[in-house]
């Protein structure tokens, strides 16, 4: 008899369990008070079809890949649910560009249940696009195809990368269309629909802190706190806990700088208590090297999300959560030193990621300080694409660093500081394999840049060809790797893609 592996899944529901809940069940759009969630069941979909699948997430949490008996499918469209899952949708608030927003919530996403994985970890499986919600407002609970596809595929190219992140299970094709307005033209069009399976131990963000704390609901704050310090602190006192999460917001910001990865949406309610990347929306990757650069073009004008302002927002953001802990912390200074932790973090891993880059045991020699300013001018100079000029530095010539240059060269300065460059690594330890090698290590040769999502996108939109996003599955999973025959995924974006949609800058519309 074949063996139902689904049915075997085992779930738990501590949240659900552990947090107060909304007594209204009614699933309209409203405020919601003195409750962490509201329980609500997903919207089945027209015709679900698995588009695609995490194969390694998979074998971590034990699941089955959907073959032809489609429960799961089922299951992860939202048209089913497995014995032990109790869905709900979370209520947070949060600060949009710096803006208190009140009371936003999980208005599309739904938390099916937190699985008892096979690696013996608990991983909550939350679907995003399954529906309307008490949170969803004037929106309709969905999602397109086009932002599924990016928040899948960029959510297992983060973790490849090493980048702490949720991830991604699936992409299922609901097989019915969605309203937007892509270009908040007033031109809105029918596009494909689609539900991702997201994965994290704990999707918690700041937000959920701050609705409690701006509607004075310390009871319930109090046993947010009491449970996230249980599930994922070791039991740690908030205060302590609240260190932590300086300290891991730290480590992420200097992970995103080193990769060159700009979040885009980084509001209150979209960072992560775990330290994770979060709500993948209209990211993007440094292509030309630019502080200033931002991928969301809502943000094109203030440029709060710009990719060096990151780590600055992200202690602004930090201080909103310190402020929504103050009814359960009231020695401010305590929360303060979170602050002084996540500078102090982000300062000295950003220092050792720009060594590593560089091929460098540390940055601690007379000259080092002025060897990376110097770097950072250049880089400047002309626009030079960032993930393959780190790349091909592990061979310091300018003929090797050409391909990183949009346009001209700066022939003189690059030579100049080349030279420098190559004076100091010689002061290293190192055979130029090891040093090669180690630096490859840390610079990828392939990042999931905008334009590849794009093309993948119209492939799958054009004529159902899946073969351009499987190919990125297959290629991102290994993103230090040389994997010769791709690499024209490795190259700079071209041309026709500098102003297209979706090529390298995006809107919001999702
Ligand atoms: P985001 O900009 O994706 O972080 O979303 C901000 C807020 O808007 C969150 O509360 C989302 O749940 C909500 N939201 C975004 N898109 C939709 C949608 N299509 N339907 C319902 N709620 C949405
Ligand atoms: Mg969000």
């Amino acid at each position: 008899m074949k063996r139902d592996y689904a049915a075997e899944l085992r779930f738990d529901n501590s949240f659900v369990r552990g947090l107060p809940a909304d007594p209204v069940l009614a699933n309209v759009p409203r405020q919601v008070h003195n409750a962490a969630y509201t329980r609500v069941d997903p919207t089945p979909v027209a015709a679900p079809k698995l588009l695609a699948w995490s194969d390694d997430l998979a074998a971590r949490l034990g699941i089955e890949k959907p073959g032809t008996d489609n429960t799961m499918v089922e299951v992860l469209a939202g048209n089913r649910l497995l014995p032990g899952m109790q869905p709900y949708a979370a209520r947070y608030g949060g600060h949009q560009f710096g803006h208190w927003a009140g009371q936003l919530g999980d208005g599309r996403a739904i938390t099916l249940g937190e699985l008892n994985a096979a690696d013996s970890t608990r991983q909550e499986l939350q679907l995003k696009g399954a529906g309307r919600t008490p949170y969803s407002r004037t929106a309709d609970g969905r999602a397109v195809l086009r932002s599924s596809l990016r928040e899948f595929l960029c959510s297992e190219a983060m973790h490849h990368l090493g980048v702490p992140t949720t991830r991604a299970l699936s992409l299922v094709a609901t097989g019915e269309p969605v309203m937007r307005d892509m270009f908040y033209d007033g031109h809105p069009r029918e596009e494909p629909g689609a539900v991702v399976c997201r994965v994290a131990p704990s999707f918690v963000r700041f937000g959920n802190f701050q609705i409690l704390a701006a509607q004075e609901e310390h009871d319930a704050l109090r046993t947010l706190a009491d449970y996230v310090c249980k599930n994922y602190f070791s039991n740690k006192s908030i205060q302590e806990v609240f260190l932590e999460i300086c300290r891991r917001t730290g480590l992420l910001m200097a992970d995103w700088m080193r990769l060159g990865f700009v979040h885009g949406v980084m509001n209150t309610d979209n960072m992560s208590i775990l330290g994770l990347t979060i709500d993948y929306g209209p990211y993007g990757w440094l292509e030309g090297y630019d502080l200033e650069w931002t991928p969301n073009t809502t943000d094109a004008e203030g440029r709060r999300y710009c990719y060096g302002n990151q780590p600055h927002v992200a202690r602004w953001n930090l201080a909103r959560l310190a402020e929504a802990l103050l009814p359960l912390v009231p020695d401010k200074a305590a929360l303060e030193g979170g602050l002084t932790v996540y500078a102090d973090t982000f300062a000295d891993a950003w220092r050792k990621a720009l060594a590593q880059k560089l091929g460098l045991a540390a940055l601690d020699q007379p000259g080092d300080d002025e060897l990376v300013s110097g770097l950072f001018q250049l880089l400047a100079e002309q626009e030079t694409d960032f993930t393959i000029f780190f790349r091909n530095l592990s061979t310091p010539t300018i003929e090797s660093l050409r391909p990183a240059y949009y346009g001209e060269l700066p022939e003189q300065k690059l030579g100049e500081w080349l030279g420098l460059y190559r004076s100091r690594i010689t002061r290293e330890n190192l055979s130029e394999a090891e040093r090669q090698t180690r630096m490859h290590s840390v610079n990828p040769k392939y990042v999931f840049r905008n334009y590849l999502a794009q093309q993948a996108i119209d492939a799958i939109e054009r004529n159902g060809d899946t073969q351009p996003l499987e190919r990125l599955i297959q290629v991102l999973k290994r993103p230090y790797d040389g994997q010769p025959g791709h690499q024209d995924l490795a190259g700079r974006r071209p041309e026709w893609a500098r102003h297209k949609a979706g090529c390298s800058a995006l809107s919001c519309s999702s």
